[in-house]
């Protein structure tokens, strides 16, 4: 047994007054993450040093009292925890610099920005007196707030502290919580996974999951949407209006896409021991801009994570295979490399020139038994079967030597 944080997200059913309440909030903790950030700039500007969270949050309980007293409205939580969010910023931002300086970063450093209200409202995190009803949260300084939704946030686990956050209108409470939580022994199949566009994962044992596109669907109704806005003249009510509706849109296409792949990877992580998965290189492919929409609506990166995390609550052990394993091109039946292999190529054909073995296979399902194959190959594997909280949980790299070859693509 050991104890897991988790997040439980829900939306809530907030009255006028307790919407205004949660906008000054939300207003409250952007104004002190920019205030912060100005104070971190200036005092580096002129001392060379900065000053942290704590130092601020001394600072702003002084300025409380003569510049900023409508603060006292909120929550203290919610001003001192954007102070957190903003150190934990820079020193997201310190880190990448670090790895950018030994060339393991490609992409941007990101130093922390200002926030704004164009953006969203945002959100804010409270802790402390927090009470889970049945159909209820309580928090302080906001009282009582109904949910949407009955019986899904814990009652009985240790609280942490709570979220609320504003998308399109809409406010979720996500309650963090610790729980004790027993890994179950996971006695399933050892699978390949080979993620691609047109279905969205071909498994080894011959199944397939279907791709639902839920941004092409909503395609015409999206561009309709933005039309409307655009159409619209700055600043009128108008607009606001039809930004509302856009917003509305993308949310709903956020969610059911989350939705598809949170149902996928719960099903991957409660019922297979062992998945052995790609490491696509996400990052290029949505440079390509002929496969940037399609690969960003099946959302690769979120399913990797996704299963990363579930796989450690449910048992089963995540194999990452390295990006230069050509699972696509080598034969499964004979190990046989076709180095000529198409991308246009939907079946993988059997040419090898000791004589082919007479695999003729889907190319998908090809390279999902190719990535299933590498379970056995992998150094530790002795741990990943059946032995609960120990092998459990872990990913791995599997590196074999293979010839240098264009990263993998779907
Ligand atoms: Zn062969």
């Amino acid at each position: 047994m050991s104890t897991i944080q988790r997040a439980y997200k829900t939306e809530l059913d907030l009255n006028n007054e307790q919407i205004t309440a949660c906008k000054k909030h939300a207003g409250a903790t952007r104004w002190a993450y920019n205030w912060g950030l100005h104070c971190k700039q200036e005092e580096y500007r002129t001392r060379g040093t900065s000053p942290s969270a704590v130092d601020l949050r001394r600072e702003l309980n002084a300025l409380k009292q003569t510049t900023v007293p409508w603060l006292y409205e909120v929550s203290k939580c919610a001003p001192q925890e954007a102070l957190r969010n903003l150190d934990s910023a820079f020193a997201h931002f310190f880190r990448r610099c670090q790895l950018k300086h030994q060339g393991k970063l490609r992409g941007k450093v990101g130093y922390p920005q200002r926030k704004t209200r164009k953006h969203g409202l945002g959100s804010f995190r409270l802790t402390g007196a927090i009470v889970v009803f049945s159909a209820a949260i309580q928090l302080p300084r906001l009282g009582r707030l109904r949910l949407k939704e009955r019986g899904y946030l814990p009652t009985d686990a240790k609280i942490l502290s709570a979220t609320v956050s504003e998308q399109a209108g809409h406010w979720d409470v996500s309650v963090l919580v610790e729980q004790d939580h027993v890994v179950p022994t996971n006695q399933g199949p050892v699978v390949g996974v080979d993620l691609g566009v047109k279905t969205l994962a071909t498994l080894s044992d011959g199944t397939t999951e279907p791709n639902p596109r839920h941004l092409r669907s909503c395609l015409k109704q999206l561009k309709r949407c933005q039309r409307a806005v655009s159409r619209k003249p700055k600043g009128s009510h108008n607009r606001k209006q039809a930004v509302r509706r856009l917003a509305a849109l993308h949310r709903t296409v956020a969610h059911q896409r989350a939705n598809t792949l949170h149902q996928f990877t719960s099903r991957l992580a409660k019922t297979k021991a062992v998945v052995v998965m790609e490491d696509l290189n996400v990052a290029g492919m949505l440079k390509n801009h002929h496969l940037a929409q399609a690969i960003g609506d099946v959302g690769f990166g979120a399913f990797r994570r996704r299963l990363t995390y579930k796989a450690a609550w449910y048992g089963c052990w995540v194999i990452v295979a390295s990006r230069w394993e050509p699972s696509s091109k080598t034969c499964s039946g004979c190990g046989w490399v076709d180095e000529e292999l198409a991308l246009g190529e939907r079946t993988f054909h059997c040419r090898s020139p000791q004589g082919p073995c007479g695999v003729v296979l889907d190319r998908d399902l090809n390279a999902a038994i190719n990535l299933a194959k590498l379970a056995d190959s992998s150094p530790d594997n002795a741990n990943a079967c059946g032995e609960g909280s120990a092998g459990a949980g872990r990913t791995a790299d599997v590196k074999l030597p293979s010839v240098k070859q264009e990263p993998n693509t779907v």
